[in-house]
């Protein structure tokens, strides 16, 4: 269950110079905005990182990402362009 406007969101946000920001933690997105204002592709984006959690494993995720953020940096790490990616992605007809 995603939560909003909660403390995380904002604080993590606050720390990478911005207001509109949201932090994916296994399958739990905290954004530091209410749920009015997060739209259908950011909910897409976060969504992608809960996959990534899920299917990577919690510690595997976690180490990865870290190492890529440290290597390629937020724009370039594989699992920021995945979710971007997923931003435009037509959801999935059951
Ligand atoms: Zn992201």
């Amino acid at each position: 269950m995603d939560k909003y406007n909660h403390w995380l969101g904002k604080f993590v946000g606050k720390l990478n110079g911005s207001t509109r920001y949201a932090i994916t933690i296994g399958q739990t997105a905290y954004f530091s905005v209410p749920e009015a204002e997060v739209s259908a592709w950011w909910h897409r984006h976060e969504d992608e990182h809960k996959r990534q959690w899920r299917d990577e494993g919690r510690i595997k995720f976690l180490c990865t990402y870290i190492y890529y953020q440290c290597k390629y940096g937020y724009t370039n790490n594989p699992y920021e362009i995945a979710a971007r990616k997923a931003e435009t992605a037509q959801p999935e007809m059951a």
